[in-house]
């Protein structure tokens, strides 16, 4: 569909990024493109609404860093609070941790554990599900705190990575698979 292509125009192809032999998705012409902007936020949030439209989550979770761009105007928009997940040591208070593998080495995030409450339904939000490895330790995190992860929106899903595995049983809404 049209608005799908002028998408994908907007998403910019950089090889060997972070490293050699990585092709990564640059999404920040999607942010500075107004059209696009309202396309993917509205997009995103149909994953925090039923059928009929009723909103049917508590909070948004974002991932840092993109999901901190995308995260906040979805939460507006379905008139829900927004809450941060975060890189090892950058939360000032007591936080939930979640260390996982990375294709080289670790990572570890961190959440706030005030911040989901017990039985709070939760949609996650960020920019690329490739791996899943984040998506997962995030719904570990909301998971500790009590909460449930109901749904994930992207907006970019790298379908030849098995993303939507690592988060078994949760509804994943891509807006472009590539
Ligand atoms: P995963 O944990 O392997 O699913 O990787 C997803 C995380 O890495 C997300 O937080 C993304 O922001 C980031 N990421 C992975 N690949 C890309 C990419 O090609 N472009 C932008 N972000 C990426």
């Amino acid at each position: 569909e049209r608005g799908g292509q002028a998408l994908d125009r907007l998403i910019v192809d950089v090889a060997d990024y972070p490293q050699p032999g990585i092709v990564f998705k640059d999404i920040t012409p999607v942010l500075a493109d107004h059209d696009a902007l309202v396309a993917v936020v509205g997009g995103l949030a149909t994953a925090g609404r039923d059928a009929d439209g009723a909103v049917h989550v508590d909070k948004v979770v974002g991932m840092e860093a993109r999901g901190f761009i995308l995260g906040p105007p979805v939460a507006l928009d379905l008139g829900v609070g927004f809450v941060p997940v975060r890189k090892a040591g950058k939360l000032p208070r007591e936080a939930h941790a979640v260390t996982y593998a990375l294709e080289y080495g670790e990572a570890t995030l961190e959440l706030h554990r005030d911040a989901v409450r017990p039985g709070e339904r939760v949609l996650l939000v960020d920019d690329v599900l490739a791996t899943g490895g984040t998506a997962a330790a995030t719904r570990d995190l909301v998971e500790r705190c009590g909460g449930v992860v109901v749904a994930v929106a992207v907006l970019l899903e790298l379908t030849f990575l098995p993303g939507r595995d690592a988060v078994a049983g949760v509804p994943v809404t891509a807006l472009r698979p590539v």
